[in-house]
Order: C-alpha cells, then sequence, then structure tokens
C-alpha cells in the first residue's frame, strides 16, 4: 500500500536545477533512505516533503491527498532535526509535551501521550532532566520521541546521526530502527553515510547531482556495481 507518492518533482533555485523529476513511491511502514553526496538534492527533496519548499514542477501525494501546496503545520508530516533542537531550558517531559500543547489537545490525553513516548524509547527515569543532563544517545532519544508525540503519518528524518560520534552511531541505528518499527511509522531519512543507509533502510534511493541514480533494498544496492 502506497502512503507517499512523488510525482515528477523538480525544484530549481534560479538557475541551479536542485531536484530533477523524481518519481518515489513509499510504502505504508516503510524505513526509506535517500542517500547520495553533499549537494545532491537529497535535503532539498526533504524539505519539499515537509512543506518547507515548494516544488518547481510535479506532485506529492500523501495517503491519496495532493499536499504539494499545503503549508508545513496542515500536513500530517513530522520532521525530526538532530538532537540539538530540544528546548534546552525545558525538561525531558516538557519538551514532549510542547507540540501537543499547540495542537490544543486534552489535558489528560497529552500526559498519555508524553508517558506513552518516555516508555517507547527507555526515557521514564529522565522524564525530569534537562538536555544538557543527557548523553548523546538520550538526547537523540527525546528528539525521536518529540516528533512522534504528534502521531504523524509520515516521519522526516534529517541527517539522524548527525550529532553523534561514531560509537555512539551504530548502535542508535539499531536503536531507532526499532522504536520506528514498534510505532510502525513510514519514515524518509536522509543521509551521506552508505553504511547507515543500508543498516537502517528498507530501501534506499541513490541522488546524484539532484536525480534518483538507483532505487533498491540495501542488497540489491550493495551486489550492484
Ligand atoms: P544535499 O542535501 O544532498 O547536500 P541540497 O538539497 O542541500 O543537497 O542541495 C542541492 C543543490 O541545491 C546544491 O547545488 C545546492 O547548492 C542547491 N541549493 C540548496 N538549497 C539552496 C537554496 N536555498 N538556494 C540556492 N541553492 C540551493
Ligand atoms: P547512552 O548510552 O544512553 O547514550 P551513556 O552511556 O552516554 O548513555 O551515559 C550513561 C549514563 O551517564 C546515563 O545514565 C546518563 O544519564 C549519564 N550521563 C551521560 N552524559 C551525561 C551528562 N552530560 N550529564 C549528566 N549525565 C550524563
Amino acid at each position: 500500500e502506497t502512503l507517499l507518492s512523488i510525482q515528477g518533482v523538480s525544484k530549481y533555485y534560479d538557475d541551479t536545477l536542485a531536484v530533477d523529476n523524481v518519481h518515489l513511491e513509499i510504502q505504508k511502514g516503510e524505513i526509506f533512505a535517500l542517500l547520495g553526496a553533499s549537494g545532491s538534492g537529497k535535503s532539498t527533496l526533504l524539505r519539499m516533503l515537509a512543506g518547507f519548499e515548494t516544488p518547481t514542477d510535479g506532485r506529492i501525494i500523501l495517503a491519496g491527498k495532493d499536499i504539494t501546496h499545503l503549508p508545513p503545520y496542515e500536513r500530517t508530516i513530522n520532521m525530526m532535526f538532530q538532537s540539538y533542537a530540544l528546548f534546552p531550558h525545558m525538561s525531558v517531559e516538557q519538551n514532549l509535551a510542547f507540540g501537543l500543547k499547540q495542537e490544543r489537545l486534552p489535558q489528560g490525553e497529552i500526559h498519555d501521550r508524553v508517558q506513552r513516548m518516555l516508555k517507547l524509547v527507555h526515557m521514564e527515569k529522565y522524564a525530569r532532566r534537562k538536555p544538557h543532563q543527557l548523553s548523546g544517545g538520550q538526547r537523540q532519544r527525546v528528539a525521536l520521541a518529540r516528533s512522534l508525540a504528534k502521531q504523524p503519518k509520515l516521519l522526516l528524518l534529517d541527517e539522524p546521526m548527525g550529532a553523534l560520534d561514531k560509537k555512539l552511531r551504530t548502535r542508535m541505528q539499531l536503536e531507532v530502527v526499532d522504536i520506528l518499527e514498534s510505532v510502525g511509522v513510514t519514515c524518509v531519512m536522509v543521509t551521506h553515510d552508505q553504511e547507515e543507509a543500508m543498516t537502517m533502510a528498507d530501501r534506499i534511493a541513490i541522488m546524484d547531482e539532484g536525480y534518483i541514480a538507483q532505487v533498491g533494498t540495501p542488497m540489491n544496492i550493495y551486489e550492484s556495481p
């Protein structure tokens, strides 16, 4: 079942063709990686999915609905930024509740969801801590919980391990995949790290100068020359 359909999407910045006629079908529950060198157009494509940029051409369909021109807050899509994007003056709990309060959910519902999210990412014991009192891996888990709390149809991850050192990164890749799979959320992630894409994704699209050079499972990609 297709959740996200990217249909002939292009993006020009003046004379630069940042994204070149991309067609992709992303399945419900899939973890999909956009892999490519710096400047290949990954972030631009992700920002168009989030609604921070408008395509020059093409359409983006989410769950059967054309969202190409919808503002970010009207999409049931959430972007997780690197872990330093947590609010430094708020506790873990307050960070998780923040977006839900903005959505004006009832107090009881907010409380329940925050508790569920803390449990999901194994942070129940750290609910009262501030981000600077957490390790890198813990901050990463809180950032993930915060983006999942709103229950988006689609989760976008921009270089999710970018703020972590090499050793922690490998462990967090597996942990994040576990969490995403237990929730069953559909996910598009951007990375320039081939190993990260191979470890985390169900399918990978390789981007090169704005276009999709290849799409396949990690096994397909690994076996091709
Ligand atoms: P990646 O995420 O793969 O590093 P980007 O999507 O950031 O690639 O960039 C793709 C191309 O678009 C690059 O040539 C980059 O310089 C250009 N680009 C990205 N954002 C902008 C912008 N806001 N204004 C002008 N050019 C941009
Ligand atoms: P994780 O593997 O979950 O990222 P670490 O192994 O880095 O955690 O840290 C182990 C313990 O040390 C954690 O319980 C964490 O609370 C604590 N800790 C790590 N960094 C800090 C810090 N900067 N301030 C306070 N406590 C920290």
